[in-house]
């Protein structure tokens, strides 16, 4: 994408408060090296091996987002360093980011993954999966963790009502999430949804963060 182009994506989403995480996976260095220029500096990855790998190549100062599935055997890759778990989908995982935390003497900011899509996707929690581990002793036993807020992926379809829903349902599902469990807790205020194709409408329905790559890089 064109520094111009960037420019104007860049005003279009801090018009509604909200910013853009680069999706640069499958992308070589000097592609990001490229974006990095022209001021970019939060990048995401889908997977952990790719992303702690281009973590030690790349500049230092780039904030690094992971929005992938995460198997437990991966999160020590990402642990040290990564700025945002995007896409936790388990407990389990949940679980393991905390101790990889506690290990690497930190705090690690993380989404809870939904399921908005019609589509049978394989990851990401129902609401009531939600309640029950926000309710639950165990998930207060977690100190080196931070629930942030959500994350969602509407269907892949032409048909803008039925992404518009589901983004409205990932909303709504935050509103009663904060209201239920976090009500004083400023850091739980992400709302991770819209993609290359669906950000303008994921904004509109009040989206805080939108991963975009394809429209950045071009096609993977
Ligand atoms: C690849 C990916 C994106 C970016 O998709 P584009 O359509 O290329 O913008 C966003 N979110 C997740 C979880 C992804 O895996």
């Amino acid at each position: 994408m064109e520094l111009h182009h960037y420019q104007q994506l860049i005003k279009e989403i801090s018009a509604q408060q909200a910013k853009l995480v680069a999706v640069s996976k499958t992308k070589p260095a000097a592609e990001i090296l490229r974006l990095y220029q022209y001021g970019q500096r939060a990048f995401g990855e889908n997977r952990a091996q790719e992303l702690s790998e281009k973590q030690t190549a790349l500049p230092q100062d780039i904030e690094w987002h992971m929005i992938g599935h995460l198997q437990t055997n991966k999160v020590k890759f990402i642990a040290p360093f990564v700025h945002l778990i995007h896409s936790i989908d388990s407990f389990r995982v949940l679980k393991e980011v905390n101790k990889e935390a506690q290990k690497n003497n930190r705090v690690i900011d993380c989404l809870l993954q939904l399921k908005i899509a019609a589509e049978d996707t394989k990851y990401g929690f129902d609401l009531q999966m939600v309640n029950d581990i926000l309710k639950s002793e165990d998930f207060r036993d977690l100190q080196y963790v931070r629930i942030c807020g959500l994350m969602g992926m509407a269907t892949f379809t032409n048909n803008e009502l039925q992404v518009r829903k589901e983004f409205r349902q990932l909303k709504q599902a935050f509103t009663s999430i904060k209201k239920d469990y976090f009500p004083d807790t400023a850091h739980f205020k992400e709302i991770s949804m819209g993609m290359s194709g669906d950000y303008q409408l994921a904004l509109e329905e009040g989206s805080t963060i939108v991963r975009i790559g394809s429209l950045l890089f071009g096609a993977r």
